[in-house]
């Protein structure tokens, strides 16, 4: 099958290209994201593959369906960024990769509070210069606080499995409590977490409930000096309140994978660029602030199975038999 790979890095041609031995299909890697701007360089390709900030909005959408794409394959398990309804009404398949590697991001959480808990961002640079002076090194004992995890899928069951290695009690809010989770995850309500977790990590996906989860009546209910970790979705966080959370001190620390508008931003070399998003680079003058640009996702292992999903998608997509990983307004496979 033609597939236009829109959004394509090194990496993504090295492990799809391996992926794709055996299966044949003719692969064109774009290294533009999908935009209404760029759709028209997937004219006459019946499968798009796209990633995480590609928009399929309406308008992409029918801007593809014009040129004959019946495929949307994802090379992410989230979809926020695709308008369902609209792909059912054109009769287009979206296809996703379910679970890739729950561990990758789950550890990249646990990385982002060891290093805000110790300052080791900090630390090293500090060293490096000379300078070996800890005041401002000061953290505290994971074992014995309280982490709160919002979300308890595979990634949320997966950190609160490793943060209750560290001797966390873990309090845990999801609407659908997890049969999975062991004895140790303690379902409570929102509030009562938001109250007594030194440490709030979101692993919820984007949805209507939970865009700007954390807002700043979320943030007042947090504890004083409160570490919050978002590596799920951008918009769960109102970045502005959590601005002010940690102008008042009110955050402690603040670890983020993911930004709201981060489309604009991630996933590309802009150093040699005028950063236009204020709302970003206030962010990253907080020396309690710590963000990384979407690399949760980002090990040997996790590329590995995205690619072979995504080249399993399209094959059985394609031949009609084999796993379809596909994704409907009112049903995931
Ligand atoms: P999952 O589907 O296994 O789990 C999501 C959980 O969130 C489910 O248990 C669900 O019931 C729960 N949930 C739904 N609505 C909720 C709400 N309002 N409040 C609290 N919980 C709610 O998904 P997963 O594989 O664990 O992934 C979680 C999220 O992590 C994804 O949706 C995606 O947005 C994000 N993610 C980020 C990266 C990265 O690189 N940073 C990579 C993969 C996934």
């Amino acid at each position: 099958m033609r597939i236009a790979v829109f959004s394509t890095k090194p990496y993504d041609r090295t492990f799809l290209d391996k992926a794709n031995e055996g299966h044949g299909h003719e692969l064109v890697y774009l290294d533009a994201r999908l935009t209404a701007e760029t759709a028209p360089l997937a004219a006459g390709f019946a499968g798009v593959c796209a990633f995480v900030n590609d928009k399929l909005d309406a308008e992409v959408l029918q801007l593809l369906h014009a040129k004959g794409t019946r495929l949307i394959a994802l090379r992410s398990a989230g979809f926020n960024n695709v308008d369902l309804p609209e792909t059912e009404r054109l009769g287009m398949t979206v296809a996703r990769v379910p679970a890739y590697s729950p561990h990758a991001v789950a550890e990249h959480a646990v990385a982002l509070v060891l290093s805000l808990n110790r300052m080791t961002f900090r630390a090293y640079n500090r060293v490096r210069e000379g300078n070996f002076s800890l005041d401002g090194l000061l953290g505290f004992d994971l074992y014995g606080k309280t982490v709160g995890v919002i979300g308890t899928g595979k990634i949320g069951l997966i950190f609160a499995d490793i943060m209750h290695g560290f001797g966390c009690k873990i309090l845990a809010y999801d609407p659908f409590p997890s049969p999975d989770a062991k004895a140790f995850v303690e379902y409570v309500a929102l509030d009562r977490l938001m109250g007594e977790a030194d440490i709030v990590s979101l692993h919820c996906p984007l949805t209507p409930e939970t865009d700007h989860l954390i807002d700043s009546s979320a943030v007042a209910q947090m504890k004083d000096g409160v570490m919050l970790i978002n590596t799920g979705r951008g918009r769960v966080i109102d970045t502005k309140a959590v601005i002010e959370g940690l102008k008042s001190g009110k955050i402690g620390r603040l670890g983020l994978d993911v930004y709201e508008e981060e489309e604009h931003l991630f996933f590309q070399d802009l150093s040699q660029r005028v950063i236009s998003d204020d709302q970003f680079m206030r962010l990253t003058t907080f020396h309690n602030v710590l963000i990384t640009g979407h690399q949760a996702f980002f090990t040997a292992e996790a590329l590995t199975n995205i690619a072979d999903t995504t080249i399993a998608n399209i094959t059985a997509f394609e031949s009609g038999s084999g796993t379809l990983h596909r994704v409907a307004a009112d049903k995931i496979a």
